[in-house]
């Protein structure tokens, strides 16, 4: 009994000085995928690339968080500008599959009502991250794949392209020389706490490179690679897909928080590091919660990342993008 009260105790004395210490009137968070190549980390040159696409990014969200935005807008605003951009995998730049053809993933959802929708496996919208919200709003489903996909994202007036859109000279280079050993990094994720206090989360990619054509990874499926509940946490995750579905990873985290309170770096860090290093699931996650205390850990040589938030208190905006271990501000 009284062993309980004193845990309770805790409980209550860890969650007021987490929300105190952290009084953000809006948050976002972006990832680039983790595992950064040693090609990228090596040449000056692609890292100032990466750097400019993150701050780019980061800036298009804080741009729209400021003009008080709801989450949805600003997780797809950004999502769009990366899959526009080859540098990493999704949209445009996608990772290929071992047909030589080209299968996206895409999910939003939101943490006010807990509405979610993704897309597996399309080929033709341009944009996988539209057609994820349109599941999300227009449809009675959560979840639309392949085929299916595409003909309801069309019917929705959504841009449509060829599949070799998704192409670019990097990803034709595995197709025609077959090699598997050098990864393609780089899905994307965003994930916003917005000026009303309501959480949201989105991640798009390409998938594994060179993954069997059908296959789908986290990224759309709800409680794996993306989720959302204002009362938890909004998360994205990057990396080893079948392992981040096996921990339910984005489920695990918010229900950490949700349930037992934990902060939420330390409920990241259990999972990220204990969890997933355990069964050898590489890979990052960036999750932010209602009070905009945030987490972005990773287990591999490092994640394409980037946050900014604005202070109540003094009303800064604070910035902060990293490739490997540092951030800089
Ligand atoms: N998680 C993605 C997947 O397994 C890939 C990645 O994040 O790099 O499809």
């Amino acid at each position: 009994m009284k062993k309980n009260l004193v845990w309770m105790l805790c409980i209550l004395l860890q969650m007021t000085l987490t929300a105190q210490a952290q009084d953000r009137e809006y948050v976002i968070l972006v990832h680039g995928g983790a595992g950064v190549l040693k090609s990228v980390v090596d040449s000056p040159e692609r890292s100032a690339q990466y750097y400019a696409a993150l701050d780019s990014a980061v800036s298009i969200g804080n741009a729209l968080l400021e003009q008080g935005k709801p989450g949805p807008e600003v997780v797809m605003a950004v999502i769009n500008y990366f899959e526009g951009n080859p540098l990493f995998n999704s949209g445009k730049g996608a990772a290929v599959t071992s047909a030589g053809t080209f299968e996206l993933d895409a999910a939003i959802m939101e943490g006010k009502d807990l509405t979610a929708g993704s897309v597996a496996g399309v080929k033709r919208v341009k944009h996988p991250i539209n057609a994820a919200y349109a599941v999300k709003t227009k449809t009675a489903h959560v979840m639309l794949s392949g085929e299916g996909a595409d003909t309801f994202a069309e019917q929705q007036g959504l841009e449509m392209v060829d599949n070799m859109y998704f192409a670019t000279p990097s990803t034709m280079k595995w197709v025609e020389q077959f090699k598997a050993e050098s990864k393609k990094n780089g899905t994307v994720g965003c994930v916003v706490l917005d000026k009303d206090g309501n959480l949201t989360a989105g991640t798009s990619t390409g998938g594994m490179l060179r993954k069997q054509w059908g296959r789908v990874g986290d990224a759309p499926v709800i409680g794996a690679g993306t989720y959302a509940d204002n009362e938890g946490v909004a998360v994205s995750c990057t990396g080893h897909g079948e392992y981040f579905i096996r921990h339910v990873v984005g489920y695990n985290l918010s229900t950490r928080v949700k349930m037992l309170h934990q902060p939420i770096e330390q409920a990241a860090n259990e999972i990220i590091f204990g969890e997933l290093n355990t069964n050898e699931g590489n890979g990052g996650l960036i999750a932010v919660d209602k009070n905009g205390n945030f987490a972005m850990p990773f287990n591999r040589d490092g994640m394409f990342r980037g946050v900014a938030y604005k202070e109540k208190k003094t009303g800064k905006v604070v910035k902060a993008l990293g490739i490997g271990k540092e951030l800089k501000y």
